[in-house]
């Protein structure tokens, strides 16, 4: 039953019913989240937050599966797999709570499609009581090349994914007869001379050493052959990695949108929608986690996500980036599903899919890293 954005009310009673047959009653937070602490009462220590979404996408799923959703929205992301990973860690943790040298704070979010989910919880203070001063998030792959159980993490420290912002480009012009749209004034030359600038501000940016994705998904203007419409509207997203880059690209467009319907003789009416920053790792976590995943699995089953992603980004984003504003993070990447065995589907695709059979990894991952991490940073 994948729900969607901050509101998650199935999953959410789910979750907490699971985690209370294990002992645990966790607490509300950013609509529909969930959190809870454990630690060993006899030991004040450090705080290291474990954070897995749980939101699907607005998908028709088509993968035939016998569990597959019905309800008109698909765990199109493998989010599902992520909460599962987490209660997988949060019963580990539970019994070997003991062994902790600190407090183990669990965050169960909704929202991240929609990049409204973290910064929710952090408005809500979840950072807070007791203070994190560590965080990890895990996230599956799928559709990729890559041998099932393969964990990936960064041995370098700073930018891993990129930022992401939305425009909408509202164009007014005047509606007139098709016979005489060479009198001036037409929103849909407007748009379609914006569509082509936004390719240049790509290319001006590359020039200066900035990576900037602007991509256009939607293109709306008229009704009728011969009739020039009175608006037409462009709406796109931006990915950026650096935040220099992500000011300029959002100075650039919005300049270009109103110098443009200047010049036809239109208005532009831009509203510019800040998404997620792009997400930075910490030296010292990324070092902890790779130790915590050769010591579960072995050598063989990691990779540097520099050998996978040229100077190891991702061109995707992440919600998870606000927390890495605040406090010191890390992100591991799972593979769920490689291309030989048939996964051949990427993420957010009706068809994609994903294999259960690493689940077990997930929780390990999670559940070791903060048992290490803590272990290493006892007060
Ligand atoms: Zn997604
Ligand atoms: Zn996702």
């Amino acid at each position: 039953m994948p729900e969607l954005d901050l509101s998650l009310p199935a999953t959410s009673a789910y979750v907490a019913k699971a985690l209370e047959e294990i002992g645990i009653t966790p607490s509300l937070v950013g609509g529909s989240g969930l959190t809870f602490t454990l630690g060993n009462a006899a030991t004040s220590g450090k705080t290291v937050l474990l954070r897995a979404d749980m939101d699907g996408l607005p998908i028709k799923e088509e993968t035939g599966l016998p569990y597959a959703s019905c309800n008109g929205n698909m765990h199109a992301c493998g989010h599902d797999m992520h909460t599962a990973m987490l209660l997988g860690a949060a019963e580990l943790l539970k019994a070997h709570e003991n062994k902790l040298s600190g407090t183990v704070k669990f965050l169960f979010q909704p929202g991240e499609e929609t990049m409204h989910g973290a910064i929710e919880a952090i408005r809500e203070g979840v950072l807070e009581d007791p203070h994190v001063d560590a965080a990890l998030m895990v996230h599956v792959m799928t559709g990729m090349p890559l041998p099932e159980g393969t964990i990936v993490a960064s041995s370098t420290e700073g930018i891993i994914s990129a930022s992401s912002d939305w425009f909408d480009i509202c164009i007014k012009g005047k509606g007139m007869h098709g016979a005489i749209a060479g009198s001036g004034a037409n929103p849909l030359e407007t748009v379609t001379r914006i569509y082509l600038s936004l390719q240049e501000i790509s290319k001006t940016m590359l020039a200066q050493g900035e990576t900037v994705v602007i991509s256009v998904g939607v293109i709306q203007g008229g009704t009728a052959n011969n009739v020039i419409p009175e608006t037409a509207v462009l709406k796109g997203s931006v990915r950026t990695f650096s935040d220099s880059a992500r000011l300029k690209a959002e100075v650039m467009i919005k300049e270009c949108a109103q110098q443009t319907a200047q010049q036809c003789g239109t208005t532009a009416e831009v509203t510019y929608i800040r998404g997620c920053p792009s997400a930075i790792t910490d030296h010292d976590l990324n070092q902890q986690l790779i130790n915590t995943i050769i010591d579960c699995y072995g050598e063989s089953s990691f990779l540097d996500i520099n050998k996978l992603m040229p100077g190891g980004r991702l061109p995707g984003s992440e919600d998870f980036s606000f927390f890495t504003r605040e406090v010191p993070c890390t992100l591991a990447f799972l593979a769920a599903g490689c291309t030989s065995d048939g996964y051949i589907y990427p993420i957010h695709n009706p068809r994609t899919a994903f294999s259960d059979e690493v689940l077990h990894r997930g929780a390990a991952i999670y559940a070791g890293f903060a048992l290490n991490w803590l272990k290493s940073n006892q007060l």
